[in-house]
């Protein structure tokens, strides 16, 4: 599976530790980040991440095409929901491009909890069904 981690600046310690505990299961699959969150698991973990330019600077916006293209099954983005972000745009369109094309999404770590014991047992089996990735409304 292909997924994609994000996390504003106040929750990277949290997605670097869910990294880091979940390292054997993420090990298994391929990796996307925006720039600063890629920059930090990867330090923390050495897991292999393709990263992209920082979240404002467009990351949010280039994972968001890779969801339109299908490339991506799965999205952890750890959220502040307390801090007010200069992005914020892209950040709705990227969760919309989600909503628009199936891929399941956590805002939070206690849906990415759920989401990846999912991972394990196979609930994701449905991503590799020829009609997901392939809609063209
Ligand atoms: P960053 O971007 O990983 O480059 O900090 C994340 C974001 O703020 O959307």
């Amino acid at each position: 599976m292909n997924i994609a981690l994000i996390a504003h600046d106040r929750k990277k310690e949290d997605l670097v530790n869910f990294a880091t505990a979940y390292r054997h299961i993420f090990a298994d699959h391929s990796l996307f980040a925006t720039g600063t969150t890629g920059k930090r698991i990867s330090e923390a973990t050495a897991l292999s991440i393709t990263r992209f330019l920082s979240g404002p600077m467009g990351g949010d916006q280039q994972l968001g095409a890779l969801v339109a293209e299908g490339k991506l099954d799965l999205v952890l983005f750890f959220r502040d929901p307390l801090q007010a972000q200069p992005h914020e745009p892209d950040i709705s369109a990227l969760i919309r491009l989600c909503d628009v094309h199936d891929v399941p999404i956590a805002t939070n770590m206690g849906t990415a909890e759920v989401l990846l014991a999912g991972l394990k047992n196979g609930a994701f089996d449905f991503r590799k069904k020829e009609t997901y990735g392939s809609r063209e409304e």
